[in-house]
């Protein structure tokens, strides 16, 4: 089975299109929430989701806040404002379908979960490897997606939960043998923060138990162009162009 693998779109139809023109043949999209807040398409990023032939989705914490789930609380400055907007911007049937997806974490498969943030709180972010410690105490699946953090990361823990090691590079062979254990992000589609501007994506094969970490360059201008237009803040613009 391959499955692709996007998170964080965050209403940027630019790169969700380059992302997808990108992908090749895959069985099933997995959608790991955050597709709203920030950028200046969260109904035309929904619609192209829906789109997908097979997907399956969790929400985001930009999600519930701009479905009305929560309020914004938990959101700095920019965020809150970007929510604000998105809520207004959304048709209502696009806020109901927002408002109804699932809470992670979702498994998959026998080998493959899904959650936003952590498996046990999709809220919380994972960075390091206490973080991801953590997080393996209740990922039930050989290998936990996640997103949240917009931050491209592989951990990988043996079957005490000890840390192998982050990994390096853009593939992951992954050892299905009842004692190696994976959380993997593979980097936000419409709003990477690892200082590459590119959109990024996973592919993830459970035949050759390889997982392939994306970038795909978009038309990042076009995306600053939206978000102007729109009358949210400049920096939610400029900060496309240095992937920060
Ligand atoms: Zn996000």
């Amino acid at each position: 089975m391959r499955y692709l693998i996007i998170s964080d779109i965050h209403a940027n139809l630019e790169a969700l299109d380059a992302v997808l023109a990108a992908a090749g043949t895959y069985d099933r999209a997995l959608v790991l929430g955050d597709l709203v807040g920030y950028g200046a398409d969260p109904n035309a990023v929904i619609d192209r989701v829906l789109s997908l032939p097979s997907a399956t989705f969790i929400r985001g914490n930009h999600d519930k806040v701009g479905a009305g789930l929560e309020d914004t609380d938990g959101f700095n400055y920019l965020a809150r404002q970007a929510i604000a907007w998105t809520a207004g911007a959304l048709t209502p049937e696009h806020r109901s379908w927002l408002a109804a997806l699932p809470r992670g974490p979702v498994a998959i498969d026998e080998i493959v979960e899904i959650c936003h943030g952590a498996p046990f709180d999709e809220d919380v972010y994972i960075f390091d490897d206490l973080d991801a410690m953590r997080a393996l105490r209740v990922s039930e699946r050989p290998l936990c997606l996640f997103g949240h953090t917009h931050v491209p990361a592989a951990f990988h823990f043996d079957s005490e939960g000890r840390t192998v090691g982050m990994l390096r590079g853009t593939r992951v062979d992954l050892a299905i043998d009842g004692r190696s254990r994976y959380l993997v992000n593979c980097g936000a589609v419409g709003q990477p923060r690892d200082g590459d501007p590119r959109a990024a994506f996973g592919l993830l094969d459970t035949d050759t138990l390889t997982l392939a970490l994306m970038r795909q360059p978009y038309d990042i201008a076009a995306a600053q162009a939206k978000i102007i237009a729109a009358g949210l803040p400049d920096v939610l613009a400029q900060r496309l162009a240095v992937g920060r």
